[in-house]
This record gives structure tokens, sequence and C-alpha cells, in this order.
């Protein structure tokens, strides 16, 4: 029997299950505070520039695909896409310049002409034991709704984690193998994406490197925002109504409450809105146990007169010190002294992007949530910070901004309502992952279930889409739908 959903987000994991549930032909209303969909991924236009306004990196296709096909939708088809070679080129404090890619020969002899033969022959294993620890922990630790203790510590599972090492620490592993810092920092780095230090990450997300190293970086056409506009097009296609503007106060049972008065009754509410803040705030829940956040980021969206030398559609700008950056964010809760950041300029790949003569230079600077609030004389510190780099590396010149958008943790707070301005949702840490993540289904209200970041598998694009699909398994499994 068709049921009616209500969807509290129109980020890409609501989208995702609202396109999932539509397709199987129930009601469903998507309420969404904003003017647009999508979320941390929507687009941003300032000045003459289109931004993304969040991800920038379009990887980890499977689940993009699979979402479309289950709904009888081809991904490539909706979406066109193409690989990113250089995937990035990473700017080191020495002055050297690294341009990563998926092709294994080339990457190698890159390595070799930076670090050396030994170094460079131990590329290809290095990759093949990420591929095996990516094709182990993917279908039986990611895709996975856990139940029990058991679902994560049958024998079977167990195995898995001992043979492929998951649980021990990124950064060690990384530095027991690689000895040239620099190739330590480009293995490594990644766990940013999920606002973790790789000094406390498990080893299992060493998956994220293997996703850039081995499958790519890929770029849509028109941006990441495709992702968000074409899978709210395909939701409404399929019925799906999605009401913008429409900020949610409470959720009581299986009503959901707008701001403003008016009441929406349905059989089911899925909370696409920060996990943390949605328990709080909206099902007035108090957590069980103390969670711990993932740090922030400050973005600067750049309509910029004139170009940026040396810089490709994706880069990375090491410091000097790229554990005290580490320590700074995550532990010590302060600015880093000499910031590692990342820059997009995604004109290089998409020339409607920004007008001739200009750029869209979007930087990202990994920062601390608001457990250390930046006044406005930080905000500054930490800006000059990445000009004055820009400025070596590139030949940046403050005078030619003709226009900037800036959005840190107060913004990503009262804009999105993400707990704490923690930009990544909830920590990745080893014991709020897997079956230690707070799951999708409420415990004070069964019909209130969880969708994104913050809740399984995590945080990221492919994450929330799989989220969205652990979702949809949850409902059958628990017999609110039929298969
Ligand atoms: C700076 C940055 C860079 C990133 N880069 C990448 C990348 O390159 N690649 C990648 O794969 N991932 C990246 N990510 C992660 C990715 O953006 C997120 O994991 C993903 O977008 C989260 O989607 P979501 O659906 O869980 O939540 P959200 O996108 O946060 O969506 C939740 C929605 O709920 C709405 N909402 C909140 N409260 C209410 C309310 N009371 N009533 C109604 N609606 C409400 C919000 O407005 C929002 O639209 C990045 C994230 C950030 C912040």
């Amino acid at each position: 029997m068709s049921k009616h959903f209500i969807v509290v987000g129109a980020g890409v994991g609501g989208l995702g299950v609202a396109m999932r549930l539509a397709h199987r032909g129930h009601r469903v209303t998507v309420v969404e505070k904003t003017d647009a969909v999508g979320g941390r991924n929507r687009r941003e236009q300032v000045g003459q520039s289109r931004f993304d306004g969040g991800p920038t990196l379009l990887m980890m296709l499977d689940p993009f695909k699979k979402l479309f096909a289950d709904v009888g939708e081809d991904f490539d088809t909706r979406v066109p896409n193409r690989l990113c070679d250089p995937s990035y080129r990473v700017f080191f404090a020495d002055g050297t310049r690294f341009d990563g890619t998926t092709n294994v020969p080339v990457m190698t002899e890159r390595i070799r002409a930076m670090s050396g033969d030994a170094e460079a022959a131990k590329y290809p294993g290095f990759l093949s034991e990420l591929k095996a620890l990516y094709e182990e922990s993917i279908p039986h630790f990611v895709r996975k709704n856990y139940r029990s203790l058991w679902d994560f510590a049958s024998p079977a599972q167990l195995k898995r984690v001992l043979q492929h090492h998951m649980l021990g620490n990124l950064a060690k592993r990384i530095k027991q193998r690689f000895q040239d810092k620099r190739l330590q920092m480009i293995f490594s780095f990644q766990t940013m994406y999920l606002g973790l230090s790789p000094n406390d990450a498990p080893w299992v997300y060493a998956t994220l490197a293997y996703m850039e190293y081995g499958e790519g970086i890929f770029y849509p056409e028109g941006g990441l925002g495709s992702i968000s506009d074409t899978m709210a097009q395909i939701a409404q296609e399929k019925g799906v109504q999605i009401r913008l503007n429409s900020p949610v106060e409470k959720i009581e049972g299986r009503r959901v409450h707008l701001v403003g008065g008016e009441i929406i009754e349905g059989d089911v509410v899925v909370a696409n809105a920060d996990m943390p803040y949605a328990q709080r705030e909206l099902a007035a829940a108090a957590p069980k146990r103390n969670l711990r956040y993932s740090c922030s980021a400050h973005l600067m969206y750049i309509d910029y007169e004139g170009d940026l030398e040396g810089f490709e559609h994706h880069n990375v700008v090491f410091g000097a010190d790229f554990d005290g950056n580490l320590d700074a964010i995550f532990h010590n809760l302060r600015l880093p002294e000499d910031p590692a950041f990342y820059v997009c300029i995604s004109k290089r790949s998409d020339p409607e992007a920004a007008p001739d003569g200009r750029i869209n230079l979007f930087v990202l600077v990994p920062c601390p949530n608001l457990d250390c609030p930046m006044d406005e004389s930080m905000v500054n510190q930490l800006e000059g910070q990445v000009f004055d780099r820009l400025a070596k590396e590139g030949g940046f010149d403050r005078t030619k901004v003709r226009e900037i958008k800036r959005r840190g943790p107060n913004e990503w707070r009262n804009e999105l309502n993400l707990e704490r301005g923690a930009a990544f949702g909830i920590s990745h840490d080893l014991f709020q992952s897997a079956f230690m993540r707070p799951q999708n289904r409420s415990k004070s209200n069964p019909d209130l279930y969880f969708v994104g970041a913050s809740t399984v598998p995590g945080n990221g694009l492919p994450m929330v889409l799989i989220s969205a699909e652990l979702i949809e398994e949850r409902l059958i499994h628990e017999g609110v739908i039929p298969a």
C-alpha cells in the first residue's frame, strides 16, 4: 500500500530517499528550509562567476550510477561527466609541484622523479593494497545497516578487519610505507574530506586515497550542482512535491510542524537535516551520548579578474608543517600558522563558469568548528596567509578581486543548521564509524528515520547516497514498505 513520506531537507541525502520512495509508488513531500535544493551541494553565483557551493570533487561513481539505475535512469546520460586528469596539482612548501593521476605508469614515474626509485617501486603494490581494502570495506562495512554487534563482529567480519588492518592508524601506516614526507602527505590528507585528521583516522579511510588514485576525480557538466538539480528534477518527474522556503520547527510522531504553523501529517518522517540538530532541535530528543564533531571549512568564492598561473582545476596547497596544521585544527583548536588549503578553478574544465578574463576562484581552508569560534581578526589573519601563499605560487593580486563571498562555521550553522558549524557533520573517528556511528532510525520516535552525512555510513556525496540506499533497505526490512 502506498504511504506518505515526509522528508525534512532537500540535501543530496533527502533527494536520494525521495527518488527511491517515489519510484516505488509512494507519495513523498520534501520540505526544505532554504530557497534551493542541494543543501551543502548547491550552486553559488558571486559577481560574474558560478561556483559549486561546497563539494567540488565527484568521486566513487558507483552509488550515483546505482541510484539512477534503481529508479530507471542512467547517470551518465542525465549528468554527463568526465575524468579530471591530472586529478589535482599539489603545491609543497619546498617549491615542488606534483600532479596526481589515475594512470599508474605515469604516477609511478612522477613519484620516481620527485622521490626516487625506492619510493616509486612501492606505488603499484600500495595501490593494489588500497584496492583490496576498498573492495572489502565498501560492501561489508559501508553498505550496511547494523542491527546488532554481530553485524560488525561476526567471525567473517573480524577476519576482514584483521586481514586488511582496517582499525590500524592511517597516518602511522602511511609513514611506515613511504619515507618521503611529501608522499606521506598526498596519500593521507584525504581524510580531511571527512573533516578528520589522518593522525586520528583508522586505516579503513585509506579507501579515500584509492577513490582518487585508483578510480579518479570526475567533473559533471555544469558543476556538482547539476547532480542535485537533476536529482530534484527526476524526483519531481516521479511525483515528489518539493517545497522550498519551508523550514521545519518540530517533528512530533508522524507530524511535521512548519515555521508559521502549518502541520503536515504523513506515515513516516525522514530527517535529512543534520542528525544531531534534527534530534535535539526538531525531535526534542536528547542525544544518548556526547558526540564528537568534524572540523569546519572557511570558504571563499572569489570572482577574480585575471588568472592564477600554474593552478589546475583542482589544487592542494600544503604548508611547511602538516602535522602542526592538523594539531592546530583538531586538537589545540586554534588557527593553523601555515595553513594547508584547497583551491578549485572549475573554469579550467567548464569555460562557462566565468566570463573571459575572469576565473571562479574557490578556496577552502579547513578550520576549527564553533568549539573555537573565529573572530574577525582571526579570519583576516587566515585569509592573509592564504592570499600571501597564492601570490607566491600563482601571482594572486588582491586588487583583482572583483567580488568575494565567504562561508564559514557560523554560516554552516545558521544557513544549513549544521551542528557546531561542523561542515562535515559528526566526526568519523573510530568510535563514530560503522556500527558505532549513530544509526538511521530514531530511538525515541519509531516513525522517524535519518538520512545524511551525520548518520551511517558518513560524509561525502557517495556516502550520503548510500545512506539513502540504507533507508530504503531498512524500511523494507522492518516491513514499513514491501520489497
Ligand atoms: C566545504 C565542503 C566541501 C565538500 N566537498 C566534497 C566533495 O568534494 N565531494 C564530496 O563527495 N563531498 C563533499 N562534501 C560533503 C558533502 O557536501 C556532504 O556530505 C553532503 O552534501 C551532505 O548531504 P546531506 O544530504 O547529508 O546534508 P545537507 O547537504 O546538509 O542537506 C540537509 C538539508 O536540510 C535542510 N534543513 C536543515 N534544517 C532544516 C529544517 N529545520 N527544515 C527544513 N530543512 C532543513 C538544509 O537546508 C539542507 O538543504 C563537502 C562538504 C563541504 C561542507
